[in-house]
Formats: structure tokens, sequence, C-alpha cells
């Protein structure tokens, strides 16, 4: 299982990330300061660390020197939208960097592309009933492949990579189709529509009103 550090002083954004990548199926631990975080990483092994840049004791920039030798991928998590700190950041090595308040969705896209990067991510997905083999792009359940076009196997990954939360037409499309949503635009409904029926998801995939779709099925 992949494991994920969260260095994060302000309790409630520690909890709420700590919720969300646990939902989408990671193992994490939080601690709170920089020395904690220091202590920690003596000891355990991590896939990724996210680390807040404002911290009491040692604070993010600090710690980065720290856990370069390492070589565990870094986001930092930036209250500041300053051009400078995020030109800092990435200095130091950090793969990425997120300015608070982020969306929950751009934190787990960020964390998969940083895992993808590193081949970190885990090569078979479960969710719903159903083996999703990202190598092979292949979806299966009891062994049986379900023929997926493209970009069906696409909406599947995405909704696979984020169950529980509740994706807007608007970023389904941007992320399937890598454009624009043209403003009225069925293209996703019509595409959830066949996958439902192809994957018989009818009761996991469910609308959200005025939004848009939402996997209920837990990782
Ligand atoms: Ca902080």
């Amino acid at each position: 299982m992949i494991r994920i550090l969260i260095v994060e002083d302000e309790r409630p954004i520690s909890n709420l990330i700590r919720l969300s990548l646990k939902k989408a199926g990671y193992d994490c631990s939080c601690v709170f300061d920089g020395a904690e975080a220091a202590d920690i990483l003596e000891t355990q092994r991590f896939d990724l660390i996210l680390l807040d840049v404002m911290l009491p004791e040692i604070d993010g920039f600090s710690l980065m020197e720290y856990i370069r030798p390492l070589e565990i991928p870094v986001i930092f998590l930036t209250a500041k939208n300053a051009v400078a700190d995020r030109v800092k950041g990435l200095e130091l090595g950090a793969e990425d960097y997120l300015v608070k308040p982020f969306e929950i969705i751009e934190l787990l896209a960020r964390v998969n592309v940083v895992l993808r990067r590193y081949n970190k991510t885990a090569a078979e997905l479960r969710v719903g009933g159903l083996v999703i083999d990202t190598q092979a792009m292949q979806v299966r359940r009891d062994g049986e492949i379900i023929p997926l076009t493209p970009k069906e196997y696409e909406l599947l990954l995405l909704f696979a990579r984020n169950p529980g939360v509740a994706l807007y037409r608007e970023t389904i499309y941007e992320r399937v189709w890598n454009e624009e949503f043209p403003y009225g635009s069925k293209t996703v409904d019509l595409h959830v529509q066949r996958l439902r029926k192809k994957l018989g998801w009818e009761a996991l995939l469910r609308a959200v009103p005025k939004v848009g779709y939402r996997l209920e099925a837990r990782p």
C-alpha cells in the first residue's frame, strides 16, 4: 500500500487531507511540526510527503534539505501565493506545490501524477467488483475482460481514483478529453451512461444534481 506522510500544523487541513487520501486508498500518517517529521522519517518509509511550508520548529524549506537525500517525492503545501515561495520549493527539489486553499480533487490529481512519475501507483486498482490493470489498460470482472473504448477507460480510471468524490462535468471533461468543456455539452453524460451499462454500475455511478457524477464504491 502507498504510504503518504502529511506534515501540516493546521489540524482541520491535516484531517481533511488524511480522510480524502484514505478514501482514495492511501495509507497516511500525520505529523504537526518539522521536528516530528524528521523523527518519523528516521524510522518509517514513505512513498510521498505533503509538506507545509510554514511549520513550527523547523519550517518546510529547511526540512526539505533533510528529506532530499532520502529521495522521497515532496509536494509543498503553501498558503502563500508568492512566486518566490513556489520557485524556492521547486528549486529545493520538490515535485510540485499546492496553494492553500485547494480543492481535494486537485490534491488527488497532483498526488497521482507524482506517484505515477515515480512508478509508485499500484498497477491494479480494485473498485466496485472490478480489477483495473493500469499497465495492460484492461478492466476485468471475475477474470473476464470488459471491452471499453479508450475514453470509457479514462473515465473509469478518473472515477476509480476519486471514489466518493463528486466530480463536476466540466472537470471530468477537462481531464478525460483534455479540452475546455464546451458549454451545454452532453458528451460526459452519454459516456457515463455507456460506462454504467457496460459495467453494471447503475447503483454505483450516481448523478449528483447540478454537479455531475460520483462513484459510490469504496476502494
Ligand atoms: Ca502551517
